[in-house]
């Protein structure tokens, strides 16, 4: 291995470590009975926040708002989350890096990804493929997103890497191991 390839997988190795994270976080905390998100966010190579898509604090979800239309509006999204409660604590965000393994949605979330100061998204390619299949329904925002990502100049990158069969992965309702 040259000196190049070294840097390569120890890249790899780095982001792959901070998705499995975000995997970590959203079995553990998300609230949606269907899916579960989870992100992080890095600056000089620490976790300083962490998110999954689930209520605000202190409202209690029951199964009947999640069973109804207006479940969405319950549940926050992992990347909306880590910016609110990086407001609650005082930590900012900029120049810090979004973690998500799922490419984010663009409202709520890539526009508080972009006014929040992050440099840039890496996501899992992996799971975005899966989710390209079980949920288009995102597809149309997720496009809108990346062209506001582009417009306003935040790196994507689309990180591929086996994250292991010790996280299980909730995508509508059934559990993957990517
Ligand atoms: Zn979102």
């Amino acid at each position: 291995m040259d000196e190049f390839e070294a840097i390569v997988q120890q890249q790899l190795e780095i982001d792959r470590n901070y998705l499995r994270e975000a995997y970590k976080y959203a079995i553990k905390h998300s609230q949606d009975p269907m899916t579960a998100t989870g992100a992080v966010a890095v600056k000089n190579g620490r976790v300083i926040v962490k998110g999954a898509n689930k209520a605000p604090s202190g409202v209690i979800i029951t199964p009947e708002m999640m069973a109804g239309p207006n479940k969405y509006s319950y549940l926050g999204h992992a990347e909306e989350n880590i910016i609110t409660g990086s407001a609650m604590m005082g930590i900012p965000l900029i120049n810090s890096s979004m973690y998500t393994p799922r490419f984010p949605c663009a409202v709520p979330c890539m526009r508080g990804i972009i006014n929040a100061g992050f440099s840039e998204v890496v996501t899992h390619k992996e799971l975005q493929e899966l989710c390209a299949d079980l949920e288009p329904e995102w597809l149309e925002t997720q496009k809108i997103a990346a062209e506001m990502m582009n417009l306003a100049g935040l790196r994507h990158r689309s990180v591929s890497c086996k994250i292991g069969n010790d996280i299980p992965i909730r995508v509508r309702g059934k559990f993957y191991y990517l």
